[in-house]
């Protein structure tokens, strides 16, 4: 098929795919705890349903969405809450947060599922409730509730288009390319249900061209399947072509514009990872309890690509890795370009984990001193978003955030093509990363002011209403009162009226 180009990108950055892209999937052992932080999905943390010393079985619901944007989480294995507290959580904060703790009992007995073999049987709204039930979130790393990605019917564009997202192109992960070797065949039938939820008219399942035993495997289970709208591509290996702008413009030539989704052209783009949690949620009828990621780097003995049970603690994977190497340096979630260092093995997998990179020292990117910016433009060249990260640096580093949000900078995918090019060693994407932070929580903040300005403008509104209203009713009082004859003249007028009768009737 014709493809299409976008901006910048590095052609030539080192994958290190080859530590662990031959290693088939291996299923990791039930951990003796299970870690469950509450807020692992963009939006509202689930709220607990569970209590201290409850009994709960893999599969059960431990924690419910709180308002559109959440999602439910549900424990990985059988065994008892042992814990609802704070616990340290994978983020670049190192903060703790409330999370759920479960105390396996090894049994991992199950509850009861509820299979959908014949999906096609069941309304779009059916199965958007059946995904968003199932606790799906973006499994690429955006953890963005699927079930709205999914619930298009309100839109004024009908969506054309599904992609699929098996471009792993971020160096050291191969969970993406194992699951697609593996499992191809339901991901194809995934596919098949989000086609039928969608009403596109075609469905490509993209992937880079490094992986051909891969593209392999997906073609052998689209020729089974014989459905004629699903297609496999294979697609130049450029750093991130995986970023859902740069994907679909490769796929499609369209550019989703600044502050746009794909849905507003007509296209839904999901990570492969993502469509097999849907075709199990809504085939076997299994929530979300279990993710495919690599273990990689020279700082643990033995990569791995694992299944995992979302909770698990990130030393129960070393282990399974037998162990660190001397060479362990740094622990990162993710991959070396997007991904971030984390403080301590105890933090758990959550649903966005696709990668744990032990580092050694000349793997990570060496922080060399930062040196002044020479404006060599290399930056600009490289990103792929098309920004000025030169000028976004200068206004992100003197705090002029609104100056930064006007080149756009809620555009930048933070994916560190700038650093890898910049001369003078300028953590630019990390600057960027705190901007866009800052500038979330400046917006908010003027949010609130508009809202108590509001507010206040109402109630000052209100209080000169009322203080018209009452001068005006006081006004009418006084203009009745003054028109009101005296009673004296009341009195008077009555007892003429009285003796004019009495005279009256005297004449009778
Ligand atoms: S690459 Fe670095 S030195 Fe060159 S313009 Fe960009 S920020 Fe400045
Ligand atoms: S980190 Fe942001 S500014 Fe830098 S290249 Fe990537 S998208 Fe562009």
């Amino acid at each position: 098929m014709k493809l299409w180009s976008f901006h910048g990108g590095l052609p030539s950055l080192a994958e290190h795919k080859n530590e662990s892209v031959n290693l088939p999937i291996e299923v990791a052992p039930i951990p003796k705890v299970l870690i469950y932080p509450l807020g692992q999905h963009i939006g509202n943390a689930a709220k607990p349903l569970v209590q201290v010393g409850d009994k709960v079985l893999r599969g059960q619901k431990i924690a419910a969405a709180q308002g559109m944007v959440s999602a439910p989480i549900h424990a990985g294995s059988s065994g008892t809450v042992s814990q609802i507290a704070d616990h340290l959580i994978p983020h670049p904060s190192g903060f703790s947060a409330p999370s759920i703790t479960i105390e396996t009992d090894g049994l991992d007995a199950e509850i009861d599922y509820t299979p959908h073999a014949d999906f096609q049987q069941l309304t779009v709204a059916q199965l958007v409730d059946i995904i968003r039930e199932a606790g799906i979130v973006g499994l690429g790393g955006a953890a963005f509730p699927t079930a709205i990605k999914l619930n298009t019917q309100s839109k004024a564009v009908a969506i054309d288009t599904l992609i699929l997202n098996g471009a792993e192109c971020e160096p050291y992960i191969s969970c993406d390319d194992r699951l697609l070797k593996e499992r191809a065949s339901r991901i194809v039938e995934g596919t098949e249900i989000l086609l039928h939820m969608l009403g596109a008219k075609q469905a490509i399942l993209a992937v880079e061209d490094n992986t051909p035993d891969t593209f392999s495997s997906i073609q052998e289970a689209i020729n089974n399947n014989n459905n004629q709208a699903i297609n496999a591509t294979q697609i130049p290996t450029i750093y991130p072509t995986g970023g859902e702008k740069q994907l679909i413009q490769t796929l499609t030539g369209k550019e989703v514009p600044s502050g746009k989704i794909p849905a507003d052209i007509g296209i839904v783009s999901i990570n492969v990872g993502t469509v097999y949690a849907i075709q199990q949620a809504v085939i076997e009828g299994k929530p979300l309890t279990s993710r495919i990621i690599t273990v990689t780097g020279e700082g643990v003995k033995k990569p791995h690509n694992l299944e995992v049970r979302i909770g698990t603690p990130i030393s129960a994977l070393i282990d399974v890795c037998h162990g660190y190497t001397k060479q362990a340096e740094r622990l990162v979630m993710g991959g070396p370009m997007m991904g971030f260092a984390l403080s301590s093995d105890s933090i758990p997998v959550v649903k966005a984990t696709n990668c744990i990179l032990v580092a050694s020292q000349h793997e990570v990117v060496t922080e060399k001193r930062a040196m002044p910016c020479i404006r060599c433009g290399l930056c600009a060249s490289a990103c792929p978003v098309s920004l000025s990260p030169q000028q976004l640096y200068w206004f992100s580093r003197s705090d002029q955030l609104d100056k930064a949000a006007q080149l756009n900078l809620s555009d930048c995918i933070e994916c560190g093509c700038c650093d890898v090019v910049c001369p003078s060693h300028i953590p630019l994407a990390q600057h960027f990363r705190y901007a866009k932070s800052a500038l979330k929580v400046q917006n908010h903040e003027k949010q609130l002011s508009n809202i108590a300005r509001e507010r206040f403008e109402a109630r000052e509104e209100r209080l000169a209403r009322d203080k018209a209203e009452r001068a005006e009713r006081s006004r009418k009082k006084k203009a009745a009162l003054k028109n009101k004859p005296a009673k004296e003249e009341i009195d008077a007028a009555v007892s003429r009226s009285k003796t004019k009768k009495s005279s009256i009737d005297n004449e009778d």
